[in-house]
């Protein structure tokens, strides 16, 4: 049986209708928002698994291209997954949602030898993606060679949905980006989905209201199904990017 642990790797400041699809004078209110991984262990097995590994590099050029961002010294990768007993080297594989900058960069800080499982049509889709969404993979970056090829090796191709191991599957919840993928886990208290940007903030959830980035929106509303099929099965909907899940689960 697993176990989720939330870990903050640091604090941005976003306009509202960047993360909730608003109109009018409340799209441009900020807030701030947590860029959370999660933590798997299965402690009986001593296995560790990541989903999402957060951002990398240097805060202060990453501010000027996305959103400002703070970091306390613990929300570095390395010292938040240290807070749980966990070195790097443990980690049997790192699952991410999708391959924007900010779930996926983070895994530069990772030993180079952990598989990192992600949907193919994500893969496919940053390699080349509409020019507003250029900014989300850093394609935009001239002669730098996109984060996400620099781990290529490491990448291990999903078509669909998984069964990645006992207790932990993917499903694919396009919407946000065309790969996006959501990870249902068992645990004791039942099962869980970690929906990357999908839902970002809970409110996208009980209003059922996209993102304000959104590829799809078709494709947003059938992963907004299948979520709610899922949580009539008694599943728990983990946003993104929301505090909220730090008082869900232990920290
Ligand atoms: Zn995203």
């Amino acid at each position: 049986m697993w176990a989720i642990t939330p870990l903050c790797l640091g604090v941005t400041t976003v306009w509202r209708g960047g993360f909730i699809m608003k109109q009018g004078p409340e799209s441009s209110e900020r807030f701030d928002v947590p860029h959370t991984a999660f933590l798997l262990q299965d402690e009986a097995a001593g296995r560790k698994i990541l989903v999402d590994a957060g951002i990398s590099g240097d805060l202060e050029w990453s501010s000027r291209h996305h959103n400002p961002i703070k970091r306390e010294p613990d929300q570095y990768l390395i010292p938040a997954l240290a807070r749980c007993h966990t070195r790097p080297e443990e980690l049997e594989m790192v699952i991410l949602t999708h391959l924007h900058w900010d779930h996926a960069k983070g895994v530069l800080e990772l030993p180079a030898a952990i598989p990192v499982y992600v949907q193919r049509s994500e893969l496919f889709y940053a390699l080349d993606p509409c020019p507003p969404d250029a900014k989300h993979y850093e394609t935009n970056v001239k002669d730098e060679l996109p984060y996400f090829l620099k781990y290529y090796h490491q990448l291990r191709l999903l078509d669909g949905e998984k069964t990645i191991t006992e207790g932990i599957r993917v499903i694919p919840l396009p919407g946000h980006s065309p790969g996006s993928q959501g990870i249902v886990v068992e645990t004791k208290n039942g099962p869980y989905v970690i929906t990357g940007d999908l839902i970002n903030c809970m409110e996208n959830w009980t209003k059922r209201i996209p993102a304000g980035i959104c590829h799809s929106l078709n494709d947003y509303y059938q992963s907004f199904a299948k979520l709610e099929s899922l949580e009539k099965q008694g599943a728990k909907i983990l946003p993104g990017h929301d505090f909220a899940v730090f008082d869900m689960l232990p920290t």
